[in-house]
């Protein structure tokens, strides 16, 4: 697709990086993500990738918004407390660019609607707070060959990567989400409801989750792929460190390479 003027005129200076320039920023406006959770980490990763202009976004999510949210789900306002937080998102991120398609999802996602989503994605953002639900998206992401950024915050410690098994040019696969987290070990949920949550943390994260889905979006640099960004918001600290591929992974482990 090519721009007009006035996206010539809102995208400059995405258009001034010569590593986007107007290739990169017409693949972010042809761009598909899904977004799963329009929360914490949800609202700025939507409201980014809607200023950033992808052109179709898809969010899901089946809650609604609760005065307890508005400490840090910032997508959302005391006038839309009660509306589902799809609706709620969407309205906000129509008032920053109404020139971009949203659809919205107000279903809780399941292993049949993520199919069905990740399969039209190009890139998919987990922006969920619980483990069946990353464990699903991931494995629909793995089977449609779907670059998956990952995002969760709890109390003051925050975690970013991506999840990419599509191969290389040196035919090399990043690992995936199961790789790290195996589907049947026991985890403990936490979540902010019940643990708290710095408010800024979330939006770390879920900015730093629409940088890498807009680098997806327009080939441009190095993604977390195959690395595990740990963040203390608390001793203000950044950590990366590298992970590999499980070969025994019962997600991913039958794609080539082992
Ligand atoms: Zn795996």
């Amino acid at each position: 697709m090519s721009l007009d003027d006035d996206q010539l005129l809102r995208y400059s200076r995405h258009i001034l990086l010569d590593e986007i320039g107007i290739e990169g920023q017409e693949k972010i406006c042809a761009g598909r993500a899904l977004i799963l959770g329009a929360g914490g980490l949800g609202s700025p990763a939507a409201l980014y990738l809607a200023s950033a202009g992808v052109g179709s976004i898809t969010l899901v999510d089946d809650d609604t918004v609760d005065l307890t949210n508005l400490q840090r789900q910032i997508a959302h306002t005391e006038a839309r407390l009660g509306q589902l937080k799809v609706e709620s998102a969407r309205e906000a991120m129509r008032q920053i660019n109404p020139h971009i398609d949203v659809h919205v999802v107000p279903r809780r996602a399941d292993a049949e609607l993520l199919d069905a989503l990740v399969a039209s994605a190009d890139v998919a953002l987990d922006c969920s707070d619980n483990f069946a639900t990353r464990h699903a998206l991931n494995r629909a992401c793995v089977l449609h060959g779907v670059p998956l950024v990952s995002g969760a915050a709890i109390r003051f410690a925050g975690q970013v990567s991506v999840f990419d098994t599509r191969a290389d040019a040196a035919g090399q696969r990043g690992p995936c989400y199961a790789c790290l987290f195996p589907p049947d070990a026991p985890v403990e949920e936490v979540r902010c409801a019940t643990m708290g949550v710095l408010a800024p943390l979330v939006g770390l994260v879920g900015s730093l989750q629409a940088a890498e889905a807009l680098k997806i979006l327009s080939q441009t640099g190095k993604t977390l792929g195959g690395k595990l960004l740990l963040i203390d918001a608390l001793d203000t600290d950044f950590q990366t460190i590298n992970l590999l591929r499980n070969p025994h992974c019962p997600v991913c482990g039958h794609l080539p390479p082992a």
